[in-house]
């Protein structure tokens, strides 16, 4: 008792004295991790085990193998395989593990507010350090009648697809069953044709050429439709378009309804009702019944990030994800105290925020700037009336590229976007037309996707981060931290690498590599696909230490696929 609302606060865990390993880390500072998801299991699989006296709060207490998901669903693989005890996890480092919601976190007491799921019972957590990692959920996008749809988040849901599918599979034999019931029980409809929506509609197909055939009447597969449902006009419509294509002529061969260009109105608990735009252009209302129906069409916020962000509304802009900084630093929060990680979460390059700062190290860093020839002291007002020559401007671009990698890739559009801000043909653009110019480029950064690649990066970054800033207090002196910015002092920002995604589409996979090379193929895919799951469920499944391990590598990492 004695926090606000006079709800409890947490002070000793129910095991902080079973050992004495655990007895000496309640005097280690306090870091709070929320969620059990990919984020968290890579920060957890890289901090140090001594440094902090760490809590995992989830209403979840496995870690799940999403990207493996579709195969569980429809019955390929053991669900049992993907999924790991987050205690498991969490005893690497002595930690401990509540079973519980975050609801809200008082940034200046330094407490979150945790519910019990189910219950009314809240209390609060003190933290010293906070990791947020929640991530997502799934975009309803306001749809009417979602709950008679299915979907693919958790172990759950996996495990209710596959009862459904059987379910219905079986009741298509009785004789009790009109053929137009059968129809509909054997008919599969997906909205959204992203990787999941994709991979699933591709396992079903699989599902009901490679073995029911044998265990059922054969008259069930000329009976059975798969109806995939997109807003746009092409499929995987994130990846490469070559892919994409090669996508959505796969699917034409095996028989796979598109529905493209179309727009789920509503979901009725036998049938589908969406409008389909037309070749010229008309709106057609269609609908089409359904045995089992997968609502997959993309991520929306999770609540806790939308409270986040709601409580820091000044500083945070983003409407659909917890801003960062590129220390994956929340914004708006005390500095240095609560991170965020993963899906919930984005970095914001914030270039034009800070143009006059980057501006004025460019002049005091160039000697022979006019400035720096005639002034001391520059002023904001020196700032304000700069003019930079393009040769200027591509030097103050590659020194910002040092100092913001994460705006690397944005600022080599400078030289194409610079005649757009000097109208006048002046070859020099003075400070407002720089800012202008910064804040076009913020734009242009890609925003990072939400995958498990992205949070096992980010999740991998802020563990060794993390362990660093407990021995920074013995290696740092007073001199290295630049405006009390000791994450700055210790750790390069965030970089991002993009290893290339992978989808399934039935008997092979498509890849998508790095910028400028894709790969599309049949047999080789088959067995790059197969090879990299297999080898990654059974390790994961057999031995936890080697899943660790490839943890740290990164899914899709390049070593493992040459
Ligand atoms: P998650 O892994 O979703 O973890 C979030 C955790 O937070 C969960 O444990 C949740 O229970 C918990 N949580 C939620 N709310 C709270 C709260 N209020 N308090 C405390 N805890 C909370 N990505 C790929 O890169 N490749 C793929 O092939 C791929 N396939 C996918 C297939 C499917 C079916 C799905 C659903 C996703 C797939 N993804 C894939 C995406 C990937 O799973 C996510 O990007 C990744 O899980 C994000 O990690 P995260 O840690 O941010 O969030
Ligand atoms: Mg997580
Ligand atoms: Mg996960
Ligand atoms: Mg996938
Ligand atoms: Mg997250």
């Amino acid at each position: 008792i004695g926090g606000p609302e006079n709800l409890p606060i947490l002070t000793d865990h129910l095991d902080s004295f079973d050992s004495p390993a655990k007895e000496e880390l309640r005097r280690k500072p306090h870091l709070v991790i929320l969620g059990s998801g990919w984020g968290s299991v890579s920060l957890l699989g890289n901090l140090d085990k001594n440094d902090y006296d760490v809590t995992v709060i989830s209403p979840i207490n496995y870690f799940l193998f999403t990207p493996m998901l579709p195969s569980a669903a429809v019955g390929t693989l053991e669900l049992k395989s993907l999924m790991e005890s987050i205690r498991h996890i969490v005893r690497r480092v002595n930690g401990h593990y509540l079973e519980a919601s975050a609801e809200k976190i008082l940034f200046s007491e330094k407490l979150i507010k945790v519910k019990v799921p189910g219950t009314d019972q809240r209390f609060y957590v003190p933290y010293d350090k906070l990791v947020i990692a929640v991530g997502s959920t799934s975009n309803t996008h306001g749809v009417k009648g979602l709950q008679y749809s299915n979907q693919l988040k958790t172990a759950e849901d996996a495990v209710e697809i596959r009862r459904k599918i059987v379910t219905n599979l079986e009741k298509a034999c009785l004789p009790t069953t009109s053929d137009e019931e059968r129809k509909k029980l054997l008919s599969f409809v997906i909205c959204g044709a992203g990787p999941t929506g994709v991979e699933v509609a591709a396992e079903i197909f699989d599902l009901l050429n490679e073995d029911l055939t044998r265990s059922f009447p054969k008259i069930l597969r000329q009976e059975i439709s798969i109806h995939i449902i997109q807003s746009r006009s092409h499929i995987l419509n994130t990846y490469d378009k070559a892919i994409s294509e090669y996508a959505m002529k796969r699917f034409e061969h095996d028989q796979i309804d598109l529905l493209t260009n179309s727009r789920v109105r509503e979901i009725l608990p036998d049938q589908v009702i969406f409008d389909q735009k037309t070749a010229s252009g008309e709106v057609e209302t269609k609908s089409v019944p359904f045995g089992l129906c997968l609502w997959s069409t993309g991520v929306a916020q999770n609540p806790l990030a939308q409270q986040v962000v709601k409580d820091l509304a000044g500083s945070q802009k983003n409407k659909r994800a917890i801003e960062t900084d590129a220390q994956l630093r929340v914004i708006g929060a005390p500095l240095g105290d609560v991170y965020a990680i993963g899906d919930c979460a984005t970095v914001r390059a914030e270039l034009a925020e800070h143009c006059s700062d980057y501006v004025r190290k460019y002049i005091i860093g160039s000697q022979s700037h006019k400035f720096v020839r005639s002034h001391h002291i520059i002023t904001d007002d020196d700032i304000k009336h700069v003019d930079l020559t393009y040769n200027e401007l591509k030097q103050l671009c590659t020194q910002i590229s040092q100092m913001n990698p994460l705006a690397a890739e944005a600022l080599s559009l400078v030289e194409e976007l610079v005649p757009k801000y000097d109208p006048e043909g002046r070859k020099k653009l003075n400070f407002d037309q720089v800012k202008l110019l910064m804040k076009e480029v913020d734009s242009k950064v890609t925003s990072l996707p939400a995958t498990a690649q992205r949070a096992n990066q980010q999740g991998k970054y802020m563990g060794k981060k993390l362990s660093k800033l407990r021995k920074s207090s013995t290696t740092l002196s007073i001199n290295d931290i630049v405006d009390g910015d000791i994450d700055n002092a210790i750790a390069r920002p965030f970089k991002y690498r993009h290893l290339g995604s992978l989808a399934y589409i039935g008997n092979s996979a498509v890849f998508d590599f790095a910028p400028g090379y894709s790969f599309v193929g049949d047999i080789i895919a088959v067995y790059l696909w197969r090879s990299i799951y297999f080898a990654q469920s059974v390790s994961f499944r057999t031995r936890v230490l080697l899943f660790m391990d490839w943890l740290n590598r990164g899914i899709f990492g390049r070593d493992i696929l040459t």
